[in-house]
């Protein structure tokens, strides 16, 4: 017999109607590129909205086309957020920080036919432009209407565009239709495409407002530093709209005095980023001490966050460090420790103990650890295997298809990330199987690090993995066994090759660059980026 309940369609539209009519006067906060705050609310957001889907409309936007951001965190960027899947189309939101080359493969992977930029963000873009698609159409977020067309030929402005646009009603869409789309680095190879649904959306959302998650709900001032083009900010957009939570995004100032003087200055009580973000606004508390008493919690996930970090904050500031585990993949809150979950009080050291793991599976999600012949390990806390996860928000496949070995016979998703689990549930996450470096919240490829290396006169192996770095959590080292001992290979003269293929931050520090006799490799003749990383840590 079939439950006779309403089949509610879970789509993005419908955080709206409910922003619209329940919290219309609520306010949405955004650092302007000149540092001053624009001021507006969820009405106003929803009447921009509606416009919105007009314009998209009128630009030929139709159900499924792929609606390309390069934008920091802002109001237009929320108005986008909403409006492309209200539109019927798919919010790709492109990683500003990646070199030009990967941005370019990104968005023709794609299939991008329109993109909107932040002003700040144009000379990236100019960049890439060679390599983008010639039809690729152009609209430039501007504070100040500057002309869009003289920043990169034949954009438009956003504002002007949404001044001359009729409001339009949202598309009806399946819920199960996509409704964003984030690439991620892929071990070996491409970046990889995560193409989240409106349902999946929706749900994430539900999830992120659950106490036991990340807690967004009305009586919250979230601050989402966690950018909104890496992961979907977190969901802490989609889950502020659903619940009323006044929102506070940060624009493109991430340094930690405009981060402090943003949550004393608009009463935040949630915050969430990656480590080396809550580092920076320590040292400026540092420094000048802000009123923080309404501060209840900040989000600290992406990488791991360090003791002393949680400690810092715990006993300098009295402000509670909940520690949080995710990917792209999971939408992309997975687990999270809240101060307190331990029945201790949060400055007793028990509680810090169990926040220095990002703890149980959020509600919604399954967990379990597998060994390397695929058999599932014990929850003892002590035996670690690869983290395998499921749940309405956990990606089930990628964009065009491409890497079906990340799922288990049975369709776990195979996290890549290497955890042990407690009787208690608690997670901790104890090493890393995919062979990535993550750099203040970004991910570098040993892989085409150590490719690019090799293509350099002089150089016979190199191989790349990470050293714990307190800047940017994890820093590249690279191994290089010269082709001709006598004459090895000048790490600067490396350094300056690799800069014509990488982002600054993903490059080695230049002393990072270490020639050696040979790598350790495995028993197949691979590197062996564990015995690397062991020799790393007892060479200091
Ligand atoms: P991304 O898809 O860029 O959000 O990266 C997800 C990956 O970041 C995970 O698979 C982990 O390798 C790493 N990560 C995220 N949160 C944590 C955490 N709390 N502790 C350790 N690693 C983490």
């Amino acid at each position: 017999m079939r439950g006779l309940m309403m089949d509610f369609p879970l789509v993005v539209d419908a955080l709206v109607r409910r922003a619209r009519t329940v919290f219309p006067r609520r306010e949405v906060v955004s650092r302007r590129d000149d540092g001053a705050l624009h001021r507006t609310d969820y009405g106003a957001v929803a009447d921009r909205v509606d416009r919105l889907v007009g314009a998209l409309q009128s630009l030929g936007v139709r159900r499924g086309d792929r609606v390309a951001t390069f934008a920091w965190n802002s109001h237009r960027h929320l108005e986008l957020y909403l409006a492309v899947p209200g539109a019927g189309a798919v919010l790709h939101t492109v990683n500003v920080r990646l070199p030009a080359e990967q941005i370019a493969w990104i968005v023709r992977h794609a299939g991008d036919r329109l993109m909107f930029v932040d002003r700040s963000l144009v000379p990236a873009i100019r960049a890439a432009l060679p390599a983008l698609p010639s039809e690729l159409q152009f609209v430039v977020l501007d504070d100040d209407g500057r002309g869009a067309d003289a920043a990169v030929p034949g954009a438009l402005d956003y504002e002007a565009l949404l001044a001359s646009s009729s409001p339009a009603p949202a598309v009806a869409v399946d819920e199960r239709d996509a409704a964003g789309l984030c690439y991620t680095s892929g071990t070996t190879g491409e970046p990889k495409g995560v193409l989240y649904s409106h349902r999946s959306t929706v749900l994430h959302a539900f999830g992120c407002a659950m106490i036991d998650s990340l807690g967004v709900s009305q009586r919250a001032t979230v601050l989402p530093v966690v950018p909104m083009f890496h992961a979907v900010s977190w969901g802490l957009p989609h889950a502020s709209v659903l619940t009323g939570s006044k929102l506070v995004l940060p624009g493109s100032q991430l340094g930690g005095d405009a981060l402090a003087s943003l949550i004393e200055g608009e009463g935040v009580t949630l915050a969430a980023g990656v480590p080396t973000v809550w580092n920076l606004v320590l040292q400026s508390l540092r420094r000048q001490r802000r009123d923080l008493s309404k501060l209840r919690s900040i989000v600290v996930g992406g990488a791991a966050a360090p003791r002393a970090l949680i400690e810092s904050w715990q006993f300098e500031f009295g402000v509670s460090i909940t520690h949080a585990w995710g990917m792209t993949e999971t939408s992309p809150v997975g687990s999270c420790t809240h101060p307190g979950s331990t029945g201790l009080p949060a400055n007793d050291v028990g509680d810090i103990d169990a926040r220095c793991k990002p703890g149980r599976p959020v509600p919604g999600l399954e967990a379990r650890i597998l060994d390397d012949d695929g058999e599932d390990l014990p929850w003892d806390g002590v035996a670690a295997g690869e983290l395998c996860v499921r749940g309405p928000w956990v990606a089930a496949n990628y964009f065009g298809g491409a890497g079906a070995e990340v799922f288990t016979s049975d369709g776990w998703f195979r996290t890549g990330d290497v955890a042990t689990i407690d009787a208690e549930g608690r997670i901790a996450i104890t090493d890393r199987k995919k062979d990535l470096i993550k750099s203040r919240g970004e991910w570098i490829s040993s892989q085409a690090l150590e490719n690019a290396a090799m293509a350099f006169p002089g150089v016979l192996e190199a191989a790349a993995c990470a050293r714990p770095d307190e800047l940017r959590d994890e820093a590249p080292v690279l191994f290089v066994v010269p082709a001709d001992r006598a004459q090895p290979p000048s790490p600067r003269d490396l350094v300056a090759h690799l800069a014509r293929h990488f982002a600054k931050w993903q490059l080695p520090r230049v002393e990072d660059v270490r020639i050696v006799d040979a790598i350790p490799k495995t028993g197949t003749g691979k590197f062996d980026k564990k015995a690397m990383r062991v020799a790393l840590r007892s060479s200091g």
